[in-house]
C-alpha cells in the first residue's frame, strides 16, 4: 500500500457556510473554488460556547470541553481565584491584568490549562515518528521547546517540530514579515502565508495545520456579509500561496490531503448588553465572566445563592436568549422564563454541546447564550454593535463549513478532525 499522501488542516477562523458556499460558486475565491471542486463539502457542528480557544482546542486535541478544560475566551480560576482572560479585547486584557493575561494566553493556556489527560494532533502523530507543523494556532501544545525570539523573555513554550507563531516562536528562519505589525490590515495572516510557503517549498512536515485569523477579524468589524469584502480575497490568496509553493493545484493535490474548515460561525450583532446590572443584587456571591455571545456566571464558596436563582434573575433580559446548569447532576435550560429539558431545544447538537460546555471543570456553575442580534460586553466594555459576533448556541453561531480532499472522512463535529487525521495516517491511537 502506498503510504498516505501529507496532510494540510486549514481553519479559517470564523468563515460561515454561507461565506464558503457563496465563495465557491462566485468569482472572488478561486482557490478556494478550485479546491472545492476536487473535495467533498459538508457542513459540522462547532462547540458550546463557540468560541475560538475552546473551538480550536478541541479541533487540536478531538477532545469536547469537558475533557480539555478551555471553557470560555474569559473564565474564573477557581483554584487561582484570579480571571483568565485570552484577549477578548486590548481593554479586556488590560483589565485583567496585561503580563498575567499574555502569560495565559501565549503559555498558560496549552501549558497548564488544557487538559494532561488529553492530547493534541501534534502529540499524537508525532508519537508514530511523524513531523508536525503548527502555523499560529492558538492550541499547539507539543514536545519540542521553544524560546521565544524576544530576547529578554526568558520563559519557553512546547509545541510541535515545526512551530510558527506570530513571530514569537519560530522552529526555522523563514523571512516571514513581522505578524503583529498591522493586525487590521492583515499582517498576521500574510505571515502566516509566508511561513506556510516556506514549509511546502521545503516539503517539511508531515501534518501541517495552518490557521488563519484574519477573517474572524474582520467579521468582528463589518460583519460576516461585510468581512468578504475586505477579507475573504486575502484567505484566498493565503491558501493559494500553499498551492503555488507546491508549484500548482496538481502537484499540491498529488502531494497533500487537505481538510478546510472554520472553528464557528459568526452572526450580526446590533446591542450590547453590560449582564452584571442584571446580578447587581448578587454580586458579593457570583463572578461573572462575559465576552462576544457566551457568559459564565460562578458561584463562590461563600455564595448564598444558587444557580437557579441567578437563572431566575435573568429572567426576562432581552440580551439573553437561555441559561444552562446542572440540577442534581442533570442538565437543565432555561428560556423565557421556564426550565426545560436539553432534547427539548431545536438548536444544533444541544444536548451534547451543552452537556460538554457543563461538565467542564473549569465552567461556571451557569452558562448563558446571548440571543439573536446581541453581545455581552467584556471585562473592558468593549463590544462589536455593528459588526459580528459568536459563542452562543443558535446555528449561525455553531456551523461551520468543512471541505475534505483526498481522505475518506465523516466530519460532522469539528472534534472529529483530530481523529480524521489520526485514521488518515493510520496511527494506532487515537
Ligand atoms: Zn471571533
Amino acid at each position: 500500500m502506498a503510504a498516505p499522501k501529507k496532510l494540510i488542516l486549514i481553519v479559517v477562523d470564523g468563515m460561515t457556510p454561507a461565506t464558503f458556499e457563496r465563495a465557491v460558486e462566485g468569482h472572488r475565491a478561486p482557490v478556494l473554488a478550485q479546491l472545492a471542486a476536487h473535495g467533498a463539502y459538508s457542513r459540522a457542528t462547532s462547540v458550546f460556547p463557540s468560541l475560538t480557544p475552546v473551538c480550536l482546542s478541541s479541533i487540536a486535541t478531538g477532545a469536547t470541553p469537558d475533557a480539555h478544560h478551555i471553557p470560555h475566551l474569559v473564565w474564573w480560576h477557581r483554584t487561582e481565584r484570579r480571571i483568565v482572560e485570552y484577549g477578548s479585547s486590548f481593554a479586556a486584557l488590560r483589565a485583567a491584568g496585561m503580563a498575567q493575561s499574555i502569560t495565559d494566553t501565549i503559555y498558560n493556556m496549552n501549558q497548564q490549562h488544557l487538559a494532561r489527560d488529553v492530547s493534541t494532533v501534534y502529540e499524537t502523530l508525532e508519537a508514530e515518528g511523524l513531523t508536525t507543523a503548527a502555523v499560529n494556532i492558538t492550541c499547539y501544545r507539543g514536545g519540542t521547546k521553544y524560546l521565544p525570539t524576544l530576547p529578554w523573555v526568558t520563559k519557553a513554550a512546547y509545541g510541535p517540530k515545526r512551530f510558527f507563531f506570530y513571530s514569537l516562536f519560530e522552529s526555522d528562519q523563514t523571512g516571514a514579515p513581522l505578524a503583529v505589525r498591522n493586525r487590521a490590515a492583515g499582517s498576521v495572516d500574510a505571515y502566516a502565508s509566508v511561513v506556510g510557503r516556506w514549509l511546502v517549498t521545503r516539503d517539511g512536515f508531515d501534518f501541517l495545520a495552518y490557521y488563519l485569523s484574519d477573517f474572524d477579524y474582520a467579521s468582528h468589524a463589518h460583519g460576516p456579509t461585510g468581512a468578504e469584502d475586505v477579507a475573504l480575497a486575502r484567505v484566498d490568496a493565503h491558501i493559494g500561496a500553499l498551492v503555488d509553493a507546491a508549484g500548482g493545484l496538481d502537484e499540491f493535490l498529488e502531494r497533500y490531503a487537505v481538510i478546510l474548515l472554520s472553528d464557528h460561525g459568526q452572526t450580526q450583532v446590533a446591542h450590547v448588553a453590560q449582564l452584571e446590572e442584571s446580578l447587581q443584587r448578587y454580586a458579593d456571591s457570583i463572578v461573572l465572566t462575559a465576552s462576544n455571545r457566551a457568559a459564565q456566571v460562578y458561584l463562590l464558596p461563600e455564595a448564598r445563592v444558587n444557580a437557579a436563582d441567578v437563572a431566575r434573575a435573568l429572567d426576562g433580559a432581552e440580551s439573553v436568549e437561555m441559561t444552562f446548569r446542572l440540577e442534581d447532576g442533570l442538565p437543565v435550560a432555561r428560556r423565557d422564563g421556564s426550565d426545560c429539558a436539553l432534547d427539548e431545544l431545536e438548536h444544533p447538537d444541544a444536548v451534547h454541546r451543552v452537556g460538554a460546555a457543563l461538565a467542564n471543570p473549569n465552567a461556571g456553575e451557569l452558562l448563558v447564550s446571548a440571543a439573536e442580534g446581541w453581545e455581552f460586553a467584556d471585562l473592558g466594555g468593549r463590544h462589536h454593535a455593528g459588526g459580528g459576533s459568536h459563542g452562543s448556541l443558535i446555528e449561525g453561531d455553531s456551523i461551520v463549513p468543512v471541505l475534505t480532499i483526498g481522505l475518506d472522512a465523516r466530519i460532522e463535529r469539528i472534534t472529529d478532525v483530530k481523529g480524521a487525521a489520526v485514521a488518515h495516517f493510520g496511527a494506532v491511537r487515537a
